[in-house]
Order: structure tokens, then C-alpha cells, then sequence
């Protein structure tokens, strides 16, 4: 059988521990038997990381600026204890967080779903999509802790030295205190990304704050989202028969509970982070939540929702044939190779992504699947594999 050819090379990134292992097996079964694969590899394995003072996690991103897709693996945040486990001469910022703040995105998270994995809330009858505000808030951060009786202010110094100042609180014992931000740039970015994956996607747009509360903080998020819809979304979301929808965020929490799903629920940075889990568990398995970032410039990365399943390697490295479900890894590279044959016009590579999720679901659908899944599985599952028998699976499915 002839390969499929692709023109622009695809930016793969590697990563660590289970889905490392499983990144090969999907490639070896999955991908190059049918694909003539062309990538520019960057490994972002921890040690290689480390080794070059996280420079590779830099280049990965300019890559993926220059040719427009990359795909990456899970990847380690290091903390104190990985610091040792690898023996690192450096303890590395996450490298999602550099990426991101290069390509300056959007993340958006979507279930996998399948009909045997019923989601917790029976009223949802479609995939919610969470698109996630990645910059700022209460994750660049500075807090402090009040020892005692005292004033907190916030001080703004400008740049020509004058000062604006205003009471955050009259302390008349010990407490906490936090100061956070946002920049307008980057909420507009994220605001266009959430158009361009509404209408792309043609989702109906959510979007919601506590504006009531915050009124100069989270306003502001609310304004800056209504301008980008009127400057230059109104019409094209019409066209593409799409409605933006603004409410508080309680409000949504209590909509989306109730709701069929079948939308795009973007979120500030917080919001995203706890209720992309929330919609992850109601909808089934960690395992089955892909996610993309989506840069105001048109330049996107694919990866799995989850991380890099540390137990599941060290039960590997033991000897165990781990049932580590390769789902989302597998969306990750066919969002990519599809996202890829989109930009360059290539139908065979685009048709061949569609095939390889529809067999990665119609194992599923067929009652084979790993161990995660078959815990869910209604009805119960009729084999249960472990990671190699379901890609195997999966590749005679395929072929
Ligand atoms: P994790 O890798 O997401 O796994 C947490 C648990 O979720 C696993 O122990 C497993 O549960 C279940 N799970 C996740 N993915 C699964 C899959 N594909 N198949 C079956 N079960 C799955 O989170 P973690 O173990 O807490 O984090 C490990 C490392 O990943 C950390 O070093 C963290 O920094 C990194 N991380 C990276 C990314 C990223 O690169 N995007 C994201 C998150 C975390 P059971 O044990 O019950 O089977
Ligand atoms: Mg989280």
C-alpha cells in the first residue's frame, strides 16, 4: 500500500514516562505503516530539558510558530522530588507554561465521547468544550501574609512617577492578602481564540465572570469580550448560526448542570482549570479529554488532557503491561495530522485522521478497551487490554 504524503513537516514533541512509552507504540502501529510521517522531532524528555538549560522547550515553540502544528506528548513539571529522581541540574519551569506563553493561546479541552461511557449528568447529550484563559490571574499572583494590625493598599506607580492608590483593608490582626492581573492583549486573544473555535467548531459561545462582584476586574473581561463580538465576530457568528451568551458564572454552573452540552464554555484561567476537570470526570475518564491550544495567529498544538500517568510507568518499569488508555494521545496526533491536511490541502491525510478515531471508537463501541474505561463501560466491557493489545486493536481495526 502506498503512504500518505504530507507537505509541511509536523512539530512533534516528545515527552516522558507512560505516554513516552506509548507516544512510540502509536507511531510504530498507528501512524508509520500508513504515513510517510514527516516531523521536526523535539525531545522534551526531562533529562534532555535539563541538559540544555530548557533551551529545546524554547526551540519547540518557535517551531511550532514557524510551521504552524506541533503535537506534544505529556510532559514532567518538575518539582523538588523529580529534581532528584532525574539527578537535574536545574529545577525547570513547566514547559506547557513556556510554550504557551510563546504562542500566547487559547486552550481548549474536549471529551472524547463514546456511548458506553454514559457522562455522570444524563442531561448532556453532546461534548461540552472548555476553552481556558491561559495567562494570569491568581496564577501570576503576588501574596502576602499580614502579621498583624496594619493598611493594605494597592499602588499603581505610573511610568511618568505619579501614583494612584486604593485600600484593599484596615488589618486589625494577622491575615492574607493577594494581588493579581490581567493584560488587555492577552484577553482579547483569548476572546478571539474562542470566536475562531466557535465558528470553526460551530459551537454555541458561553462566557461568564462574576461581574457583578469584580466590577472593575472582571468587567473588564466582560467588555473586552463584548467589543471583540461587535468589531469582529457579530457577523460571521451569524453566519456561521452561532450565538455568543453572556451570563454570570453561577448562573452558567447552574445552565450547564441542566444543559443537553454541544458548547464552548470559555473560562478565566480559574474557572478553566477547576471545571475542565469537572466536565472531564462527568463526562467519563481523565484518559479521554483531548486539548488544544489555539493561538490568536493561527498556529495550534495538540496534546492529551492528562499527564504523563506516573504510577503506570513505574508498574511498567517493573515488568507490568500496563492498561494505560492511549486515547488522547492518539486525538492529539489525529487533531494534528488533520489540522495539518486542512492547511495544505491534503484529503487523503485528512481522511485517513477521520478513519484512525473512528476505529480508536469503534473498538471502544465494540466492548474492547483498557482498564480505565471498562470500570465505566455500560454495558460492561467485553475485553479488557492492556495498552498494546488495545493499539493492536485498534491497527486491525484500521487496516
Ligand atoms: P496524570 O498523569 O494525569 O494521571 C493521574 C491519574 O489519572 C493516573 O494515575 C490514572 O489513574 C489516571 N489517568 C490519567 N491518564 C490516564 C490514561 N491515559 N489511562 C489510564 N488512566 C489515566 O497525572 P499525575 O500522575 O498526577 O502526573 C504525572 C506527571 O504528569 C506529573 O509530573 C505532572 O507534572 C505531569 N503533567 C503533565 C501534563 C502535560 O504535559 N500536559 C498535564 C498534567 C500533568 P489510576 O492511577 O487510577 O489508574
Ligand atoms: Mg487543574
Amino acid at each position: 500500500m502506498a503512504k500518505i504524503n504530507m507537505k509541511t513537516p509536523l512539530v512533534e514533541i516528545d515527552g516522558d514516562e507512560m505516554t513516552r512509552v506509548l507516544w512510540e507504540i502509536i507511531k510504530e502501529k498507528l501512524l508509520l505503516p500508513f504515513i510517510d510521517l514527516k516531523v521536526e522531532y523535539y525531545d522534551l524528555g526531562l533529562k534532555n530539558r535539563d541538559d540544555t538549560e530548557d533551551g529545546i522547550t524554547v526551540k519547540s515553540a518557535e517551531a511550532i510558530k514557524k510551521y504552524g502544528v506541533g503535537v506534544k506528548c505529556a510532559t514532567i513539571t518538575a518539582n523538588s522530588a523529580r529534581v532528584k529522581e532525574y539527578d537535574l541540574k536545574h529545577l525547570l519551569p513547566s514547559p506547557n507554561a513556556t510554550i504557551r506563553a510563546i504562542l500566547d493561546g487559547t486552550v481548549f479541552r474536549k471529551p472524547i465521547s463514546v456511548e458506553r461511557v454514559k457522562p455522570s449528568v444524563n442531561t448532556w447529550k453532546k461534548p461540552i468544550v472548555i476553552g481556558r484563559h491561559a495567562y494570569g490571574d491568581v496564577y501570576k499572583a503576588a501574596e502576602m501574609e499580614i502579621d498583624g494590625p496594619g493598611k493594605v493598599e494597592l499602588v499603581y506607580t505610573k511610568a511618568d512617577g505619579t501614583e494612584k492608590r486604593v485600600k484593599v483593608a484596615d488589618f486589625k490582626g494577622s491575615g492574607i492578602v493577594q494581588g493579581m492581573h490581567n493584560i488587555d492583549d492577552s484577553i482579547r486573544s483569548f476572546a478571539r481564540a474562542c470566536f475562531l473555535y466557535a465558528i470553526e467548531e460551530k459551537l454555541p459561545l458561553w462566557f461568564a465572570t462574576k461581574d457583578t462582584i469584580s466590577k472593575i476586574y472582571d468587567g473588564r473581561f466582560k467588555t473586552i469580550f463584548n467589543e471583540v463580538y461587535e468589531s469582529e465576530f457579530k457577523d460571521k457568528c451569524k453566519a456561521a448560526g452561532i450565538e455568543y451568551f453572556y451570563t454570570l458564572i453561577d448562573d452558567a454552573v447552574a445552565r450547564v448542570v441542566k444543559s443537553e452540552g454541544g458548547f464552548l464554555w470559555a473560562c478565566k484561567n480559574y474557572d478553566g482549570d477547576v471545571q475542565s476537570d469537572m466536565i472531564a470526570s462527568a463526562a467519563g475518564s481523565l484518559a479521554m479529554m483531548t486539548s488544544v491550544l489555539v493561538s490568536p495567529s493561527g498556529v495550534f498544538e495538540y496534546e492529551a488532557a492528562h499527564g504523563t500517568v506516573q504510577q503506570h510507568y513505574y508498574r511498567w518499569q517493573k515488568g507490568e503491561k500496563t492498561s494505560t488508555n492511549p486515547a488522547a494521545l492518539i486525538f492529539a496526533w489525529t487533531g494534528a495530522l488533520s489540522k495539518r491536511a486542512e492547511l495544505d490541502n491534503l484529503s487523503d491525510l485528512a481522511d485517513f485522521s477521520r478513519r484512525l478515531e473512528k476505529s480508536v471508537l469503534g473498538t471502544i463501541e465494540n466492548g474492547i478497551m483498557t482498564g480505565d474505561l471498562a470500570r465505566l463501560s455500560d454495558p460492561p466491557a467485553e475485553k479488557i487490554l492492556n495498552s498494546w493489545e488495545f493499539i493492536d486493536a485498534i491497527a486491525e481495526r484500521l487496516k
